[in-house]
């Protein structure tokens, strides 16, 4: 049977979900809690490498700052983005204050920079403000890359 690791955005515990079961209604093994919740998942350093290392669907990383203007216009847009798409893309956002040493290791010099991971490995990124359309098409074609 097919199965997907998808690490819980409550716990960062990987869960082995079977594809064809209703993913909606996937729980955490560990925590109980909805593994489809769609809430940009705001990671630290380790939080941050289980989830593009163990996640076997595409990720989005926002990385952001709190006194970045064009970051914080953005915020509702990622999050009404991360809404239509449950288990199938994951989004993430690091704060680059608090987590200046992963913005660093990534390159990332302009904010906000947006990431996409699969199975670890970089997909692209953008360093701009999206529009809510822009990040759906971006997480659409992400869910049709095959890797
Ligand atoms: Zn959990």
């Amino acid at each position: 049977m097919e199965t997907l690791n998808i690490v819980c955005p409550h716990c960062q515990k990987v869960n082995s979900v079977v594809n064809e079961v209703e993913k909606r209604q996937v729980v955490c093994s560990a925590c109980g809690k909805p593994l489809s919740d769609t809430t940009p998942v705001a990671c630290d350093a380790e939080a941050f490498k289980t989830h593009i290392s163990e996640n076997e669907i595409p990720v989005i990383v926002d990385f952001y700052s709190p006194d970045c203007g064009p970051c914080m216009e953005m915020a509702p847009d990622y999050e009404t983005a991360a809404s239509t798409f449950g288990l199938e893309v994951r989004f993430l956002k690091v704060n680059t204050l608090n987590d200046a040493d992963i913005a660093l290791q990534y390159g990332v010099n302009e904010l906000p920079t947006m990431i996409a991971f699969k199975n670890g490995m970089e997909l692209n990124r953008f360093s701009s403000r999206l529009s809510k359309e822009q990040l759906k098409m971006w997480a659409e074609s992400l869910i049709q890359m095959t890797l």
